[in-house]
């Protein structure tokens, strides 16, 4: 696979769901990728990166920041609070609050550094308990107290379990934004991302389809 054809299947997607052509973000994750298949990436054009971890997505898209500065990332690995301030000043998007403690950090540093990123609550639809998310019953009441802030959310995100059909979690997600009145939907991954579109997404998060297989992961 390679970046021109996922980008054909997002507009071709986008067209079988009757959506506006560019509606959908492709977010290429580049976690754990080597360096050489990241750039080929950057070199053929893209601009918007994910990663899930923030001292790693630091030490590569530094570097890479000065060469190419219109770069914008995006967190979508789990955020720990001592990590909290970093992020905010590094990345230009974090999909993954599910705590109220962690909003209220975020809302903090955001403040302290002048800047802050777009943000989406990470929903756990599948109530996993080893999942990170937070529980679909619990979502109004994480949004009130990140609106409570002063914290502005963009939208949701979600990891539908690896067993299941992705569809109905993804279909999930949607009803509840829409519920709540939040226009951003971050779901769909490399073997799912039609799918998310069809229910959707507006943000899709593709790593392996665009980059090939990643290296094990420690
Ligand atoms: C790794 C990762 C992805 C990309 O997964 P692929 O299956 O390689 O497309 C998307 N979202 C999150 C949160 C991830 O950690």
């Amino acid at each position: 696979m390679s970046l021109s054809e996922i980008s054909e299947r997002i507009r071709a997607a986008e067209a079988q769901a009757e959506r506006a052509p560019g509606s959908v973000r492709l977010v290429a994750v580049s976690k754990v990728q080597p360096e050489e298949r990241v750039r080929a990436v950057l070199e053929a054009g893209h601009r918007i990166f994910g990663e899930n971890r923030v001292q790693e997505a630091e030490a590569r898209w530094t570097p890479f920041r000065e060469e190419y500065p219109d770069v914008e990332l995006h967190l979508v690995g789990p955020l720990q609070s001592n990590k909290v301030r970093r992020a905010v000043e590094f990345f230009d998007a974090i999909h993954t609050i599910d705590r109220e403690r962690l909003a209220r950090r975020i809302a903090d540093a955001a403040e302290a550094v002048g800047r802050c990123p777009a943000l989406f609550i990470q929903v756990n639809t599948g109530r996993e308990p080893q999942k990170a998310g937070v529980d679909p019953d619990e979502l109004a009441d994480l949004l009130a107290a990140c609106r409570g802030f002063g914290l502005t959310i963009e939208g949701l995100m979600c990891i539908p379990p690896i067993d299941e059909d992705a569809a109905p979690h993804f279909r999930l997600l949607a009803e509840l934004a829409g519920r709540e009145g939040l226009s951003g939907l971050s779901m769909g991954m490399s073997d799912d991302f039609e799918t998310a579109i069809a229910a959707g997404a507006t943000h899709v998060r593709v790593g392996s389809a665009i980059f090939g297989a990643r290296p094990p992961q420690r």
